[in-house]
């Protein structure tokens, strides 16, 4: 057979990729031609939708599957291990009696930087649905400068590539939920933009219920068309560092213990993690409304990152920083390597510049980036990253370009 496409006869060469089939060649411009034509030619009712009725992965398996790249957590991985197995269970059986099964959105609070978006991102590549992250703080409510609560859903459409029965069973993280958390106990002080209005906004997607999506984003035009996306299956994730909520579960520990039993309570209590007992109503002290919380049934925490947690996060998952590294060096045909030594320097670092696990990243660029300008062009087959040469190359950059690089 030829080397070239069948539907529009150019040779291998002239395109980016050639696909072979039994009795026809096709190339990838013609397959992406292939696809608008059949968006536009068959109703979307008609079209099967792409959503995988895959098999759904047990909760140790995905428990297993997150372990590969978020280190710790070992009880946020639990809890929603189950919670997203729960979801997608409901979502792909047709139920026989009448038992309804409610929708398990789920809330994880932990400081900055712990894994919270990690969890979210690794859990929707790995179900290969649709996913979005958004940030809650630029809601607002309608009529007030930002976006309105329906772009939460413009990015799911968007990894979706505009397919909506597949966006409908995806995940959407909100990040910062606590941002939008009412401001202490008088509601009525002034009308917060980002405050009460957008937490009664969100309620309604977070219970389900079918949206009018601009497809651009943006706020409403009249004249743009609008997707209706019926967020019932969608399964949103809320993340937030809730920062001095600590003290509020102290507090709530404290008056709880005074009376009977309580010698031994206290004893229990782990006074240098106090997020491992946050509960429901630590979230409404913080100013979150009780509708709210009741639609983010599924609560769990992220533990501070010690050192030993950072120095883990640099080679132990799946994709680490040093994994990546090796990689790129790999494909100049050198092979890296780091002394043990080096990775405590890097932890050190990142805690001296209290930077934490997103921090990493920078100090190692700082670290590499004259070993990977220079070394691409040198006849060496091997490269070891000792601590001297990391301290050498740390030291000599701005510390002013050391910035902890967004998501
Ligand atoms: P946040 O809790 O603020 O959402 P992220 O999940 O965005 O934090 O974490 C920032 C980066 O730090 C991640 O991209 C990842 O590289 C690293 N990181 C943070 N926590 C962990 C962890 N527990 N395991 C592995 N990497 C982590």
């Amino acid at each position: 057979m030829k080397q070239e496409c069948s539907f529009c006869g150019r040779k291998k060469s002239e395109v980016s990729m050639l696909l072979t089939g039994l009795s026809g060649n096709i190339c990838s411009d013609c397959v992406g031609q292939a696809i608008q034509i059949i968006n536009q030619e068959v109703p979307e009712s008609k079209r099967k939708s792409t959503t995988k009725k895959s098999k759904i992965l047990k909760p140790i398996e995905i428990k297993q599957h997150l372990d590969e790249y978020v280190i710790g957590q070992e009880s946020a991985k639990k809890i929603l291990s189950v919670a997203v197995y729960n979801h997608y269970k409901r979502i792909s059986q047709e139920l026989t009696d009448d038992v309804e099964i409610e929708k398990s959105n789920i809330i994880m609070v932990g400081e900055t930087g712990t894994g919270k978006t990690l969890l979210a991102k690794t859990i929707a590549k790995m179900l290969d649905v649709p996913f979005a992250i958004v940030d809650a703080t630029v809601l607002t409510e309608a009529g007030y400068v930002g976006e309105d609560i329906e772009s939460l859903l413009v990015r799911l459409l968007q990894d979706a590539d505009y397919d909506v029965p597949r966006a409908e069973q995806g995940i959407v993280f909100i990040d910062e939920i606590d941002k939008i958390a009412r401001k202490g106990d008088n509601p009525s002080i002034t009308r917060d933009v980002s405050g009460e209005g957008v937490q009664q906004g969100l309620l309604k997607l977070l219970e389900g219920s079918v949206v009018n999506v601009p497809p651009q984003g943006g706020r409403k035009h009249p004249d743009q068309k609008m997707i209706a996306v019926n967020t019932k299956n969608i399964l949103f994730i809320c993340g937030g560092a809730f920062e001095g909520i600590q003290k509020v579960i102290a507090r709530r520990l404290n008056t709880k213990v005074v009376g009977f039993g309580a010698k031994e309570k206290t004893q229990q209590i782990d006074k240098n993690n106090f997020l491992q007992y946050i509960a429901p109503q630590d979230l409404r002290t913080f100013g979150l409304i009780p509708e709210i919380i009741g639609r983010l049934p599924v609560l769990t925490y992220l533990n501070p990152l010690d050192r030993e947690a950072l120095r883990r996060i640099l080679t132990e998952p799946k994709n680490s920083l040093i994994k990546q590294y090796k990689a790129l060096f790999h494909l100049d045909k050198i092979e890296l390597s780091f002394e043990d030594e080096t990775y405590d320097y890097i932890v050190d670092k990142a805690i001296e510049f209290k930077l934490g696990a997103r921090g990493l990243r920078s100090i190692c660029e700082a670290i590499m980036v004259d070993a990977m300008f220079e070394y691409p062009s040198k006849n060496v087959k091997e490269l070891t990253i000792t601590k001297e040469f990391a301290k050498q190359h740390f030291e000599t950059t701005e510390h002013s370009n050391l910035h902890v690089s967004t998501k």
